[in-house]
């Protein structure tokens, strides 16, 4: 299983996948000559995080001699951009979208402690619907990382690269895990992945050949660096962790995530349940009651352990966080089991825990919002076994399981039932339905 991602991801290959349509690289082949003069040395391409076949960012990139990095998109709502490599600037409170390009590279520029790099010319190419719960962010983080790492003729393995850019994109302000970076890079296609970490790795998983799993976009765009929705759920989590630690008598000050308190105190993840219930209370915590707890000032508070984007928070709900995030991560590993074991009824299981995932995530995480409840619903009823949101939520993509005798008239009814009858709000171009399949992880080619 390890040599899966042991592989150095920047061994180019020569031509382009096959997936990738002929004439969206014709296209951005011309437009590269249009905007730059001359052709692209190479290509990356970086999936989004379900994965999707034939949604993914594109790169076409050359080096040059300048100190520059000029940046073009061939989508017009996102403008020409340029800056010295010497003057890396990540607005964190305004996500353009050039500073996630930014993030990659800086992730790569500090990795190697390299200064005056050489410039590139790059022109991005995104089908991934932005602010959907796909990850179109990371996608393009990890592109512009490992475009950067090409351009420089440098090697790392796919793990380092996912841990780098994991890292990197907390430029933007958002403090997210490395999940979406991860699958990025470590996906392989016709497989799922179970991603853990401390430290990274990726297992496959098969999922069941009798059903497929169908994406669908609320049409409600949530950017995650431009809210506060996003970090609030995260500065709870670590919150909850450093008050379980506490409780339990363990070092609290370092502990970030309420992973680490299961690492440390050795229990299982139902265990852990049965911690939050003797160590929290439902009831929301104010930040008085959070600093009593712990012993601290607010002025430690909001300054050493909040981001700077929710230190004006005044109600933290620590226990259903909590609770979400260790249920969250059993349903993950229960879901992975059913995989193994292939009981006859498998689809129906796997289904259930997804039903289970997305009440979580609406009643105890609440990153839901009434637009995905009730694509949900339009999704169950019409054959879906199972379907939740994807990604962090507050709009966004579901996801569903629906059994593959069923797929034709699922995709005709939840189209007709969601996005025909709300047809006036949501634009043609943006109501994605679609069936996916695990596809592969980033990659560099030479020739489109
Ligand atoms: P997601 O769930 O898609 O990751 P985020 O809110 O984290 O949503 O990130 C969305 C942002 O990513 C967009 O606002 C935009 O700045 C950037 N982005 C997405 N797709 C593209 C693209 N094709 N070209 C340039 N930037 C993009
Ligand atoms: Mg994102």
């Amino acid at each position: 299983m390890r040599s899966a991602w042991r592989g150095v991801t920047t061994t180019p290959k020569r031509s382009a996948p096959s997936h990738l349509p002929a004439k969206r690289l014709l296209k951005l082949k011309e437009m590269f000559y249009s905007k730059f003069g001359s052709i692209p040395k190479f290509y990356v391409r970086a999936p989004g995080r379900v994965n999707l076949i034939e949604q993914d960012m594109l790169i076409a990139a050359e080096p040059v001699k300048t100190h520059t990095i000029q940046l073009a998109n061939t989508n017009p709502l996102y403008p020409d951009f340029s800056t010295s490599v010497n003057n890396i600037q990540i607005d964190k409170t305004k996500p353009l979208w050039h500073n996630y390009f930014l993030c990659g590279f800086k992730g790569i520029q500090e990795h190697f402690g390299l200064s005056n790099l050489t410039g590139m010319n790059c022109l991005v190419d995104g089908n991934i619907p932005p602010s959907s719960g796909l990850s179109s962010s990371s996608a393009l983080v990890c592109c512009a990382g490992l475009v950067t790492l090409t351009a420089l003729g440098m090697n790392l393995s796919k793990v380092e690269l996912a841990e780098i850019c994991a890292k990197s994109e907390r430029y933007i302000g958002t403090e997210g895990g490395g999940m979406d970076q991860s699958i990025s890079f470590l996906a392989e296609e016709g497989t799922a992945k179970l991603i853990e970490f401390s430290p990274l790795r990726a297992t496959n998983v098969k999922l069941p050949s009798g059903a497929v799993f169908v994406i669908a976009n609320s049409c409600v765009e949530m950017n995650k660096a431009a809210t506060s929705h996003f970090n609030i759920r995260v500065m709870e989590c670590r919150l909850a962790a450093k008050l379980l630690a506490k409780n339990k008598g363990l070092l609290w000050g370092e502990v970030l995530r309420l992973e680490e308190v299961q690492a440390k105190l050795g229990v299982s993840l139902e265990e852990m349940l049965l911690v939050i219930e003797d160590a929290l209370h439902p009831e929301p915590y104010n930040p008085e009651e959070i600093c009593s707890c712990l012993g601290i000032s607010l002025e430690k508070l909001r300054t050493q352990i909040l981001s700077p984007n929710t230190q004006d928070v005044l109600i933290f709900k620590l226990y259903q966080r909590a609770k979400h995030v260790y249920s969250e991560a059993a349903r993950v590993l229960q879901f992975k089991k059913i995989c193994e074991e292939a009981p006859d009824n498998m689809v129906q299981l796997l289904g259930e825990l997804m039903n289970q995932s997305h009440v979580s995530c609406r009643d105890m995480y609440e990153c839901s919002c009434p637009e995905l409840d009730q694509l949900v619903d339009i999704c169950r009823k019409f054959g879906a076994q199972g379907s939740r949101l994807t990604g962090a939520g507050w709009g966004g993509c579901t996801v569903s399981i629906v059994p593959a005798d069923k797929l034709p008239s699922f995709l005709a009814n939840v189209h007709e039932a969601y996005y025909q009858r709300n047809a006036r709000s949501l634009p043609p171009e943006k109501q994605s339905l679609f069936a996916t399949k695990p596809g592969g992880g980033a990659l560099v080619f030479l020739e489109a």
